[in-house]
């Protein structure tokens, strides 16, 4: 699923290659990835003819603005993508639900084998009111810095685990199962430890950690897993998943210790972890 470092290079590749471009037409193949929409006319009629303004990221979440004050709401979901074609020749992916064909040429495709993601139009003042998590939403961790103390206030103020903390989108937002693994094993840190618990070093090493493994992830373009989900706005896949040190690293060598990385079920997804550097 991307989290805030997939969506970040796509709103990157956004701004780079499609604001200040006007919408000729959209197509949508069903109402699945529309669903928030009366039909696919209602969807279509509030694009078509507008130019798109500015681009901008709340968590998880892609906010595309378009020049008459309403915004393209866009969530990847699990498995979405958001590709550009350079033409309309260009061969369609299988699940492509959503095209949007630009005046100068070119598309804005929208694909998602599993259908979570989807794509609405809105008025820029609902966005909050159409997505619960928006209104609620915490902290960016690298559009607004916050000092370690303001961080660690946050998190030892809570009995909860340091894994559900890190993915609370109310706390911190757009970190999810993969980054938050990667954050814990940066800071040295188990993810059953409870914020509470945590020494003012430790909160230093786990603000540390969250930083320098986003930074790093944003900066080799994000992580494309196994099954080569998420890919850039070019259709590219991320390099981050070389550097991960425990995520979906079950049976391989710790980097730092060569003790074996674990895995444990954490509700109905797997956490991974060194039981050496970790504790
Ligand atoms: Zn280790």
């Amino acid at each position: 699923m991307p989290e805030l470092p997939e969506v970040e290079i796509i709103r990157r590749d956004f701004e780079r290659e499609i604001v200040g471009r006007k919408i000729k037409s959209v197509e949508a193949d069903g109402m699945r990835s529309i669903r928030r929409h009366h039909n696919r006319k209602q969807f279509a009629n509030r694009l078509v003819g507008k130019k798109f303004s500015g681009v901008e990221r709340r968590g998880k979440y892609l906010l595309c603005r378009l020049d008459d004050g309403d915004v393209l709401v866009v969530h990847l979901g699990m498995s979405g993508q958001l590709v550009r074609a350079k033409s309309a020749r260009e061969a369609t992916k299988k699940h492509t639900h959503v095209v949007i064909t630009l005046t100068q040429g070119g598309q804005l495709r929208f694909v998602d084998p599993r259908t979570f993601g989807e794509m609405f139009v809105t008025e820029l003042d609902t966005v909050e009111k159409e997505v619960a998590e928006l209104a609620h939403l915490g902290i960016d961790p690298l559009d607004e810095p916050m000092s370690w103390e303001i961080f660690g206030r946050m998190f030892t103020a809570h009995r909860q685990k340091l894994k559900a903390l890190l993915m609370d989108q109310r706390l911190i937002a757009g970190i999810g199962n993969i980054y938050s693994d990667e954050i814990l094993f940066a800071a040295g840190l188990r993810g059953d430890r409870t914020g509470e618990s945590l020494s003012a070093q430790e909160v230093r090493r786990l603000y540390r950690g969250m930083i320098e493994v986003l930074q790093d992830a944003v900066k080799h373009r994000g992580s494309t897993l196994a099954d080569e989900q998420y890919v850039d706005l070019f259709g590219q896949a991320g390099g981050y998943q070389a550097f991960h040190q425990v995520y979906a690293r079950e049976g391989e060598a710790c980097r730092r210790c060569r003790k074996v990385i674990v895995r444990h079920r954490y509700g109905n997804r797997s956490t991974f972890s060194c039981p050496a550097c970790q504790v």
